[in-house]
């Protein structure tokens, strides 16, 4: 059982680890080790590629879903767009069946107004 020191990490994630001489990265640097022995995989961590790839995919995970959020954002937008382009088409479509109506009532209107002018009408009260 070899003795060690315990410190909490320094990166605040509120976990005690230790540091063992024969824990080294390839790159020498010494290994962080939480109370089990196990590698320390600080969620506060900024990526870093020394432990393997579950501490790469740990840190690469804040990425990927902001990735992610962005696309599911840009997706609700263009669906909102979409909707704003089919209401407002919709929208184009009633104003112009309007428009063939008022036409019609008009049409109606003046065809009375002439027989009014013309008094091409009569009483015919019975
Ligand atoms: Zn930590």
């Amino acid at each position: 059982m070899s003795s060690y020191k315990s410190k909490p990490c320094n990166k605040g994630c509120g976990i005690s680890i230790h540091f063992d001489e024969s824990q080294r990265s390839k790159s020498g640097k010494a290994i962080p080790l939480e109370d089990d022995g196990q590698p320390h995989n600080c969620p506060n961590a900024l990526p870093y590629t020394g432990q393997g790839p579950s501490a790469t995919a740990r840190v690469s995970n804040p990425i990927e879903r902001i990735v992610e959020h962005e696309n599911h954002r840009d997706q609700r937008i263009r669906e909102a767009q979409e909707q704003r382009k089919a209401e407002h088409d919709q929208f184009i479509r009633e104003m112009q069946d309007l428009r063939v109506d008022i036409r019609k009532l008009i049409g109606t209107i003046e065809v009375l107004i002439t027989a009014l002018d013309k008094k091409e009408w009569t009483v015919n009260s019975g």
